[in-house]
């Protein structure tokens, strides 16, 4: 069986960023996940000594304390400082844009539209920074817009893994509705990369291995355009969910990675599938 990988894959740069600062900060505490992989927070706690903690409360317990890729609250963060905690920021700069914009349109009157999952931390974090929470939406479809009292001035920002297809569709629906709209391109290219990459493999395979954390936003997302290519695609998080079964009369195996899906997890999956295809 021949197996392939997407030309671009897995890590991408504001996890390696987030990862190399952790492993120079040992005996710190990660605030909620670094990245959404749990096998790389396995590796970090074992062989570097950076723990995790979930919840403000824990944090404050520690004298170290770095913030996750998809960052935190900006309440959260002003308590980690005024009880005066070292905080080593690894937020993606990427993530960073999105909440700099939403503060200063929100301070300059705009109503922020914000196209993404509101319960992702990452749209928490973005949402937290608008200085007007009465007049901050968050949207997952352009159908929500409706029902929102939008006023004249409306600044839009997306979810840094959300696709641009959606997202210009929301821009093209508000557009018309309001007088002024700024819209700004906050989706990572990093994440469209390795959607295109994978698409294209798809297209090309007969069964494809997704390989990313099961919460992980982009790995979900690669999933879905497989699913949309092919029947068989399996979204795994490692080597030991493997089945032989699934390779029986396969003969593509196409495998792509999520953002925060390190190289050794993926050299492994291609490893073991190398080992259950062997004989055929
Ligand atoms: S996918 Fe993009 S936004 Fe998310 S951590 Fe990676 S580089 Fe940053």
């Amino acid at each position: 069986m021949k197996i392939e990988l997407a030309k671009s894959y897995g890590f991408c740069y504001g996890v390696k960023r987030a990862i190399d600062i952790a492993e120079k900060n040992p005996k710190s505490v990660t605030f909620g996940p670094l990245i959404h992989n749990k096998d790389e927070i396995n590796r970090l706690a074992n062989n570097h000594n950076v723990g995790l903690v979930e919840s403000l409360d824990e944090a404050l317990e520690h004298d170290t304390v770095i913030i996750r890729t998809h960052g935190i609250t900006k309440d959260r963060l002003q308590r980690l400082k005024a009880d005066g905690k070292k905080v080593i920021n690894a937020t993606c700069p990427y993530v960073t844009t999105p909440q700099q914009i939403v503060e200063k349109m929100s301070q300059e009157g705009y109503t922020i539209v914000i196209f993404g999952d509101e319960k992702h931390p990452e749209i928490q974090g973005v949402a937290s920074y608008s200085v007007a929470a009465e007049r901050t939406f968050t949207v997952l479809d352009k159908s929500e817009l409706s029902a929102l009292p939008l006023g004249a001035k409306v600044a839009l920002v997306a979810q840094t893994t959300r696709k641009p297809d959606a997202y210009q569709a929301i821009a093209a629906e508000l557009v018309v509705r309001v007088q002024e709209l700024r819209v700004f391109n906050t989706i990572c290219n990093a994440t469209f990369e390795n959607q295109e990459a994978t698409e294209e493999l798809a297209k090309k395979s007969d069964i494809m291995i997704i390989i990313g954390g099961k919460n992980s936003s982009n790995t979900k997302q690669l999933f879905s355009i497989c699913q949309n290519n092919l029947e068989s695609c399996y979204h795994i998080e490692n080597s030991s969910e493997l089945e032989a079964s699934w390779f029986a009369g396969k003969e593509n195996c196409g495998i792509t990675a999520g953002a925060s899906t390190p190289g050794w997890i993926i050299e492994d999956v291609t490893k073991k599938i190398k080992e259950l295809t062997l004989t055929r």
